[in-house]
């Protein structure tokens, strides 16, 4: 099934309380497709500007399963950039600066062998480029898209017409509170389903994430990782929405029982992205390593009681 993501590609200067990574290759749509192309095919449409390092290109162009037909390089354009700094507990960061360069201008051409696209997801960008895109897939079957407190601030109303078209939204704990003024996730993500969607999946970094779907909510605990092995939480969020979105597609279906295993395969895929810097975490990935993983975290995770209560 075809997966299709579009969102920034970004030039990350990140700082750490392990350290600095300046001008490393990030943004949405990267780490998602990094992500996501681990279990289908994955179609990227992006835009960078001629400042885009070559190492970059490189370094997407060692993922196999990402299709880049849809990279679109405007030599006389700056790309996306942003820094960010996490601090100590590295649940928490403030965005440093913010660039958007290419992203004022129009968005990326989707090239037309891409236009048969069934699951398409509108990673964080613009909600007016999202909504753009999204309309340039007349096959499309599952549509579900990220946002963040940037696009609630200056974008709001071409966020709320958003989430009036779309299937699915995957969004922060703290974008959740702030787009509802509701500081509950549950009842936020409530809130956010009477915005249109039919299904929120609300994330909560290292405390899991929880689900609301027109036919019940779930949750699901994180990964375990040892803070000694978290080295860069960019990217989590994307990524887990590669897992989630790749293994959706793979699937072919869009239930609440496929979405809700789907969770599984996002926190595990995104329990690699943390560590490292950038993207690293994701390039040693493979089956084997993943099936590995998801082993391991269903066994942390068992839920429910082994024996009966005694009647
Ligand atoms: P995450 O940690 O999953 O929220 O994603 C971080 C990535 O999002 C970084 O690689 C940034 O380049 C990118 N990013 C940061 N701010 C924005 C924004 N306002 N819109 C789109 N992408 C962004």
């Amino acid at each position: 099934m075809s997966l299709i993501v579009t969102g920034t590609i970004g030039i990350d200067t990140v700082h750490t309380p392990i350290g600095l990574a300046e001008r490393v290759l990030g943004g949405s749509c990267a780490y998602f497709a990094a992500a996501a192309c681990h279990y289908v095919p994955t179609r990227l449409v992006g835009v960078v500007g001629g400042d885009w390092p070559d190492g970059h290109r490189s370094e997407l162009e060692a993922f196999e399963g990402i299709d880049l037909a849809g990279l679109e390089v405007r030599p006389d354009s700056q790309t996306f950039s942003w820094g960010g700094r996490y601090f100590d507990n590295m649940n928490e960061r403030e965005t440093l600066f913010t660039e958007l360069g290419v992203l004022e201008e129009d968005p990326p051409a989707v090239p037309d062998s891409f236009k048969d696209s069934q699951y398409v997801f509108l990673a964080n960008t613009h909600p007016s480029v999202q909504m753009g895109l999204l309309e340039q897939f007349p096959e499309r079957s599952l549509v579900v898209a990220d946002t963040m407190d940037l696009w609630i601030n200056i974008a709001h109303d071409e966020l709320l017409a958003l989430l009036g078209v779309i299937d699915g939204v995957v969004i922060n704990d703290s974008e959740a509170a702030q787009l509802t003024n509701e500081r509950n996730a549950v009842t936020a993500a409530r809130r956010i389903l009477d915005m249109g969607p039919q299904f929120v999946v609300v994330k909560k970094g290292e405390h899991g994430c929880i689900l609301a779907h027109q036919d019940g909510i779930c949750v699901l605990p994180a990964y375990p990782v040892e803070a000694s092995d978290v080295i860069d939480p960019t990217g989590a969020g994307d990524s887990f929405a590669g897992g989630m979105m790749g293994h959706i597609a793979a699937c072919g279906r869009s239930d609440l029982d496929t979405i809700q295993e789907s969770l599984a395969w996002g926190t595990v895929t995104a329990s690699f992205t943390l560590t490292s810097f950038g993207l690293g975490g994701l390039a040693s990935l493979n089956r084997d390593v993943l099936n590995h993983r998801m082993a391991d975290f269903q066994k942390a995770a068992g839920v429910g009681p082994r024996t009966p209560v005694a009647t």
